[in-house]
């Protein structure tokens, strides 16, 4: 299947925020009641006020959830959705990182019906056919959530579950560099890493199609060239818009094509232990490339030209390698997950949530491959 599904309109430029009451307004019905996703940091920080204040022209009334800190539960999402049901908001922002953008994106899309989120996870059931429109504005960069027809949260029983689904599709992007300055390095570095691995996976999988490797391969090449200096320079806004353009593009390559081997290793990771989704992506991508290289030679190849090397599928552990290094992603988790022995891993990553992950891959695993992938990742100095 080769398809190049809509995205949203994707609005660009450092304060761009302080438009939001036109992009509101210019929204399906023009929307009058708005609900408010942020992470409570930023709330705190005063960014809310700067909303309200976008928001303020006009006899606009403005719900705010801030119960927000790290990857939302089912409950959370519930709660924000009572509340949009309750206060009939007409349309949904989400500010933050992936996971407000998440929250954001399920709340529109489950508030017009009855039902609680597990009910819509791993499509057990068709989401409501109406969303409320829901603009999204990542404050790092990142998962692409705001081009992305997935949403990801923690089911009742502690474990990761996600949506999908076309009404999960954000009516509008803004990507404004200016929210993004105060983010520190070592989230920098980790976002900006998922965002590369989310490239290089859409663009070397098996589902990997011409006409999505274009925007696979702009945005690794906007990762090269800006992720080292948004990590050392944070208030450098030409770095940090380039990086929320690289996260977007990634964002909407895999949501035509999807991920594969490094995400299945990162998924299993984030279930077992406190590991960052991007860092964990990238220690995946390390670890599984020398065994995927050789399943899809030329496509990796276009990977190392992209990061600045020879066309040379054999030059890309040593691009990453660098890349990574200069980032200053830490390799070892020895740290995090001390007890994990490599056959608990490779029994978490051959579940059947992370089959998609597995089987898109240009290279079959077996069993024994999830094994020898499990002892690379966790043996990493
Ligand atoms: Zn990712």
């Amino acid at each position: 299947m080769k398809t190049l599904l809509p995205v949203p309109e994707i609005a660009i430029g450092a304060g761009r925020i302080d438009q939001l009451g036109a992009d509101i307004a210019g929204l399906p019905g023009a929307p009058e009641r708005v609900l408010l996703v942020i992470d409570r940091f930023l709330a705190k920080a005063g960014v809310a006020e700067r909303i309200r204040a976008a928001l303020a022209a006009g006899r606009r009334t403005l719900s705010l959830w801030d119960d927000l800190a790290g990857e939302p539960s089912g409950a959370q999402i519930d709660a924000a959705a009572d509340l949009a049901r309750r206060d009939r908001v007409q349309a949904v922002v989400g500010i933050g990182g992936g996971s407000a953008l998440d929250v954001a994106k399920l709340v529109a899309a489950i508030a017009p019906g009855a039902a609680r989120v597990e009910h819509y996870a791993f499509c057990a059931h068709p989401l409501p056919a109406r969303p409320l429109p829901a603009v999204c504005v990542p404050t790092t960069a990142g998962t692409g959530s705001e081009t992305t027809h997935t949403a990801v949260f923690t089911n009742a029983a502690g474990r990761k579950a996600w949506a999908w689904g076309p009404e999960l599709a954000a009516a509008k992007a803004i990507l404004d560099s200016s929210l993004t300055v105060s983010l520190p390095a070592t989230l920098t570095a980790a976002t900006g890493i998922d965002a590369l691995v989310h490239a290089v996976e859409s663009c070397t999988n098996a589902n990997r199609f011409e006409a999505n490797d274009l925007l696979a391969h702009a945005a690794i090449r906007l990762v090269a060239r800006h992720l080292p200096t948004a990590v050392r320079e944070p208030q450098n806004l030409a770095a940090r818009e380039g990086m929320l353009v690289a996260s977007c593009y990634a964002g909407i390559a895999i949501n035509n094509a999807g991920t594969a081997i490094a995400h299945n290793i990162a998924h299993a990771l984030g279930s077992l232990g406190k590991v960052h989704h991007g860092r964990a992506a990238g220690l995946g991508l390390r670890a599984s490339l020398p065994w995927s290289l050789d399943a899809s030679a030329p496509a990796f190849a276009a990977v190392a030209d992209a990061l600045g090397g020879p066309r040379d599928a054999t030059a890309l552990p040593g691009l990453i390698e660098r890349l990574i290094g200069a980032v200053g992603l830490k390799t070892s988790l020895a740290d995090e997950l001390p007890g994990l022995t490599p056959e608990r891993l490779a029994l978490e990553m051959a579940l059947p949530e992370n089959e998609a992950m597995r089987r898109s891959s240009a290279r079959p695993s077996t069993d024994g491959d999830l094994l020898h992938l499990a002892r690379a990742v966790l043996t990493a100095a």
